[in-house]
């Protein structure tokens, strides 16, 4: 029994998840597993229903379960909320109290949606790149952080740090899933000026000598990895960075394959791991049936892959998804002229039936 707790959230969060969830369902059949699916509620459902957006009894759901699989959350209801009690306080809320420290992002461009890529077809084409970011350590969670008031100026403050411990277990992240890839990792800092860069290089380099020494490691400059992501593309593999970085360089990475609606991600820790689509809860279009539900579909894929190690069945869903963009079906994100234009829930069928 595989204990799955599903958090769909808001907006086309629900839409996008029950389409995995549809997935799911299915590989539990081809697997011969039983899976136990549990609904919860966390972000703007949260704050109506329970009064804040991370219910304590999803977090305590969530710690019991094996994976979470999560939509999106927030909404322009809540927008106008205090800080700490917005929507998007669940997602912090669920990292923290998951101890999720790495974020493994997958940029792959589907040869069917070439022409969706801002980029020339010849320099995307073919890419197959993932973002290992840091997450719970460095300038996002640093102490002192703040707004003060010195000599009648108001200062912001941030502090980024970085211990050892936190740097190698990420770098172990990274070199272990470029052992399953192309052997390469790109570790993407900025040591030229950085202390905490200093000790990032340092560190990773130390644990490529002694643990890994058959995976190729470069270093790179996060202001030429920026560049080098749009340029050359397919340079990279793996990308090893830091949280604030990691941030901004996936963002770009994902965005070389064309739309927001196909990427998934994983949250990982070393008792638990959460998956979710890239994208939010997309209001303008929520409730009327026409959100892409591949990024949520990858994601279930991720949580197939990672969490129960089912490589092969990922990457039949991954296969899936591919026939049913080869056959011209599309959601109206990703539609050109004259294309076949399907509903959330119609794309989600196309797939179970193609897997
Ligand atoms: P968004 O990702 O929700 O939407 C950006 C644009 O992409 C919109 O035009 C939307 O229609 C489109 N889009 C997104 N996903 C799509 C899909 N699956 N299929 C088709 N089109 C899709 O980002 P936003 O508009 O900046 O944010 C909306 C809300 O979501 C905000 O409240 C924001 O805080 C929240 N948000 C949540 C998460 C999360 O839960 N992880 C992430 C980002 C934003």
């Amino acid at each position: 029994m595989f204990k799955i707790a599903v958090i769909p959230g808001d907006g086309i969060g629900t839409e996008v998840t029950s389409q995995a969830v549809r997935i799911l369902k299915k590989a539990s059949r081809i697997l011969n597993e039983q899976f136990e699916f549990t609904e919860l509620r966390a972000g703007g459902i949260a704050i109506d229903t329970d009064g804040r957006p991370l219910p304590e009894a999803t977090l305590s759901a969530a710690l019991a379960s094996d994976a979470v699989l999560l939509g999106a959350v927030g909404g322009p209801k809540w927008d106008t909320l205090p800080y700490e009690m917005k929507p998007e306080q669940a997602l912090l809320g669920l990292r923290k109290g998951l101890e999720l420290y790495a974020n493994i992002r997958p940029a792959i461009l589907f040869d069917a949606l070439l022409n969706a890529s801002s980029l020339k077809p010849e320099v995307v084409k073919g890419i197959d790149i993932v973002v290992i970011r840091e997450l719970t350590g460095g300038i996002y969670y640093g102490r002192p952080a703040g707004i003060i008031e010195e000599n009648g100026t108001r200062r912001g403050i941030n502090t980024m740090t970085y211990t050892v411990p936190e740097i190698e277990r990420i770098a172990h992240t990274a070199f272990k899933l470029a052992k399953t890839r192309k052997k390469k990792v790109t570790s993407v800092d900025k040591a030229n000026i950085l202390h905490t860069s200093m000790l990032w290089r340092e560190v990773v380099s130390g644990i490529q000598k002694n643990d890994y020494p058959d995976i190729q490691l470069d270093h790179m400059y996060v202001d030429n990895a920026s560049m080098q992501l749009v340029r050359n593309p397919k340079h990279f593999d793996v990308i090893l960075t830091e949280n604030m970085f990691g941030d901004i360089l996936s963002d770009e990475a994902s965005m070389l394959t064309g739309s927001i609606g196909m990427l998934p991600s994983a949250s990982i820790g070393e008792k638990h791991a959460l998956y979710e689509p890239v994208h939010g809860s997309a209001p303008d279009i929520a409730g009327k049936g026409l959100a892409n539900p591949i990024a949520s579909i990858l994601s279930a894929a991720m949580l197939l892959e990672y969490s129960l190690k089912q490589k092969e069945l990922a990457r039949k869903i991954f296969h899936a998804v591919e026939t049913v963009l080869g056959e011209g079906y599309r959601t109206s994100d990703i539609a050109t002229a004259g294309q076949n234009v399907l509903s959330t829930e119609e794309m989600g069928r196309r797939v179970e039936n193609a897997l």
